[in-house]
Parts: structure tokens; C-alpha cells; sequence
């Protein structure tokens, strides 16, 4: 795999930050990595502000995936031809790749999965289905998107499991003395949100976590909005699984990782079966594969891993420090303007918050505000982001989200702003 070259300017990890974040680093620069953002919509160029659905892929991930197409195709593990090995070693290299972003312990901890969704199915439907009884408890919090919900809904069906959620106030902070209270004998899991998709709230997953293991309580991490903006170290968060996808963190969509600890992957049935995933097979009996493999039954999307591991390589050569801070300084700045926009109400103003500027407007429905702000050539996400008893909670059926990346500007900020009081002038 070609090493993602340092095209942004950065000095590397080793110089300081500088205290104003928003010299962190040189956005100008890094948006030439990516190709996509240079174009106009609907004659006015193009704003990217839905990071938090998707993100938008570096020049260095595109090239590593059409070169493993273009001269390395083949299938991985299975070959001792030439291609089938580049194939495999790059396809590892992926996963070690995702090894050291999270600081995980051992690269056999580290299954691809398709996405967050996966990986949290994986966990629920393997660990759940082996280790859950009726009237098991699962933790989980008020904020979490709809896949850290209906797979433990799914349970309570099949099983009887008992879903427990931990509320939050007004800021979209979690009740943190409602978690302590809710943790007890029959829990058996907690599985928790790292940054909200829909509030930007970064939740206190270390102190969680600690009260949890207190109790023997093992903590399933969803890190898909956490992972693209700031270091995320699953020894240091105390996480026991954790989960993300490839393609919030600018890498290709289809792809994800499953961080798990190895005493208890080991533990845990297959989630899916077949190939790849067996040592021996004959009609009598099955011997299952070694970690990862027992997890990763089929051909898997291996230009996806290759595409993750070069977006991991790409955002280590900027540092996912000067990211964290370049983000939060973007972040309070969108904050300020558009706190100053009469009509216009936050929603999720955590103390502690990633880059999401969820809102909502008496004046004007979320569908039709994205509608105008698209004309502008501003992309926003509007709806309930997946996320409905968010909703539900501050009374909105949807909110408009803008979500920053570090190729984002002040300047796309000041668009965004110019595009709201185009609503304004629009629906008063
Ligand atoms: N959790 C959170 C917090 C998310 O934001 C998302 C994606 N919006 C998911 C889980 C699901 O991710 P994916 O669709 O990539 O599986």
C-alpha cells in the first residue's frame, strides 16, 4: 500500500498547535486532497456540511482503491499466487492500519464489519444471544441512532431482555447519577453513543465505562461520530468492543471495524458462517477459524479495507489532534453566528461537543430549509438523523444538521448563515 503522502502543510505531530485552533491547520490546502469539493451546485460552489453522513474521500484513498483493482486483484487468504498475496497483505495492512488508530492491543481484535451497524449487530446477535437471559438488562442512553436501539429492541422480542435508557438534560448532557442508579445486578451490557449523530454531544465514555467494570459490566462503544474528529483510544476510554465505519472517516462506504477484546470475542459464536470463517469442515463437524477470521465469514470488501487503511494513513499525516482542535475552534464559531440568528434554536449544545450544528426553525419546515440551502449549493442533512426519540425529546419532528469536517471553512459557515436569512427573507 502506498503511504498517504502529506499534501496539507502540516508540520506533523511532533509541532506544537497552535492555541488558536483555527491555525491548527491550513483548510486550503487540505481541500485539494479532495477533488470532489471543487465544483459548483446549482451554479454557486459547492458547501459540504453533511460530514455526519457521510464524509468525502481523499485523492490517497481513491488511488489506493482503484490501484488494488487496476494491478492487484484477487482474492484474499486463499491464494499463493502473486496477486493473492499483495491482495492479503494490503488487506491486513488495512487492519493494522485500524489496529494503531484505536491503540488496540492485538490486530487480531479487529474484525471488518460493513459498518457501525454491523458491528453493532454483530455484538448484540453473538454476545447477546449467548450470554443474555430473560430479564437481562441492556444500558443504553436517550441519544442513541437507531442502530444502537432496534438490535436490543430485537432481543427483547426473542429473548426478554429489559432495555434500560439513560436520560439527558436540556444541553443534551447524559444524567450521569440516572446512569449510576440504572446500573445493577441483572445488567448485562452497556452500549453507548461516543458523539451523537444528531446533538454533537461527546459522552463521558471513560467514566461510564469505570462504573460499568465496578460491576463486571462490559461496555460496547459506538464510535462512528467519534472516531473521524478526535483521537479515540479504546484502552484509555476503557471500552470492551467498539465500533465505527470507513466512510465517516473518509474512507469508502461498505467497510467498517469491530474492536473487541479477545477474551471475549473468543468466547463468542460466529455472528455469520461459511468460508473463510472455519479451520476444518466435514459433515459431522465444524472447527472454527482463529481471530478475526471466525467473524469474517465470505469474501469480504477487500478494496474497502485497502480504502480504510490508506484514509487512516491520509488523517496520521495531518494528527488527529490537529483535526480535534482545528474542528472545535470551526465549531465555536458556527455556534456564535448562528446564535446570533434571530428564529433560530440549537439543538445539543453540550459543553462537551463534537462539530454538529443540529437546528430548527419556528418559521420554516427542516425539508423546506434544506431545499433552499441547497439552491445556495450548501449540503445539509434534515430530518430526524436516525436518532427519533432525540426528537421525541426537545419536541421537533426533525431538526436541519450542519456536520463539519476539518476541509470545512469559516467561510462555509458564513454561507450557511447568508443562506438562513434567505429562509428568513423567504418564510419570515
Ligand atoms: N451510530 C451513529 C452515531 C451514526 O451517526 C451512524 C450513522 N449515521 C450509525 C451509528 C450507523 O452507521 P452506518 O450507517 O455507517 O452503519
Amino acid at each position: 500500500m502506498t503511504t498517504a503522502t502529506n499534501m496539507t502543510g502540516a508540520p506533523g505531530h511532533a509541532a506544537a498547535i497552535p492555541s488558536d485552533g483555527l491555525a491548527a491547520l491550513d483548510p486550503h490546502r487540505i481541500r485539494q486532497d479532495f477533488p470532489i469539493l471543487d465544483q459548483q451546485v446549482n451554479g454557486k460552489p459547492l458547501v459540504y456540511l453533511d460530514n455526519a453522513a457521510t464524509t468525502q474521500k481523499p485523492r490517497a484513498v481513491i488511488d489506493a482503491i482503484s490501484n488494488y483493482y487496476l494491478n492487484n486483484n484477487a482474492n484474499v487468504h486463499r491464494g499463493v499466487h502473486t496477486l493473492s498475496q499483495r491482495a492479503t497483505d494490503d488487506y491486513e495492512v488495512g487492519r493494522e492500519a485500524v489496529r494503531r488508530f484505536i491503540n488496540a492491543p492485538d490486530v487480531n481484535e479487529v474484525i471488518y464489519v460493513r459498518g457501525t451497524t454491523e458491528g453493532l449487530n454483530l455484538v448484540a446477535h453473538s454476545y447477546g444471544r449467548k450470554y443474555f437471559k430473560a430479564g437481562d438488562e441492556v444500558i443504553i442512553t436517550g441519544m442513541e441512532h437507531h442502530s444502537n436501539i432496534v438490535p436490543w429492541q430485537i432481543l427483547r422480542q426473542e429473548i426478554g431482555i429489559r432495555l434500560r435508557v439513560v436520560p439527558f438534560n436540556d444541553d443534551g448532557e447524559l444524567l450521569m447519577d440516572e446512569y449510576e442508579s440504572l446500573l445493577n445486578d441483572r445488567t448485562r451490557l452497556v452500549s453507548v453513543v461516543h458523539q451523537s449523530n444528531a446533538l454533537g454531544t461527546v459522552n463521558p465514555i471513560a467514566a461510564m465505562a469505570e462504573l460499568a467494570h465496578a460491576r463486571g459490566i462490559p461496555v460496547l462503544v459506538d464510535a462512528a461520530q467519534s472516531v473521524p474528529h478526535m483521537p479515540v483510544d479504546v484502552q484509555a476510554l476503557g471500552a470492551d468492543f467498539l465500533t465505527f465505519s470507513g466512510h465517516k472517516l473518509y474512507g469508502p462506504t461498505g467497510i467498517g471495524a469491530l474492536w473487541g477484546r479477545s477474551d471475549l470475542l473468543n468466547d463468542m459464536p460466529p455472528y455469520q458462517s461459511g468460508g473463510e470463517m472455519i479451520r476444518s469442515v466435514t459433515f459431522e463437524e465444524t472447527i472454527y477459524n482463529t481471530l478475526p477470521h471466525k467473524f469474517e465469514a465470505g469474501t469480504p470488501d477487500i478494496a474497502g479495507a485497502i480504502g480504510l487503511g490508506a484514509a487512516i494513513e491520509y488523517l496520521e499525516s495531518i494528527g488527529m489532534e490537529r483535526i480535534a482542535a482545528y474542528e472545535q475552534a470551526l465549531l465555536r464559531y458556527g455556534t456564535e453566528k448562528l446564535g446570533d440568528i434571530e428564529g433560530v434554536r440549537l439543538i445539543g449544545t453540550a459543553e462537551d461537543k463534537g462539530g454538529i450544528l443540529s437546528f430548527h426553525m419556528e418559521s420554516a419546515h427542516p425539508h423546506d430549509i434544506g431545499t433552499i440551502l441547497d439552491a445556495e449549493g450548501i449540503a445539509v442533512r434534515t430530518g430526524h438523523h436516525c436518532a427519533q426519540p432525540v426528537m421525541a425529546r426537545y419536541g421537533v419532528p426533525a431538526t436541519v444538521r450542519a456536520s463539519l469536517a476539518f476541509y470545512n471553512t469559516t467561510d462555509d459557515i458564513d454561507a450557511l448563515v447568508t443562506a438562513i436569512d434567505r429562509v428568513i427573507e423567504v418564510f419570515g
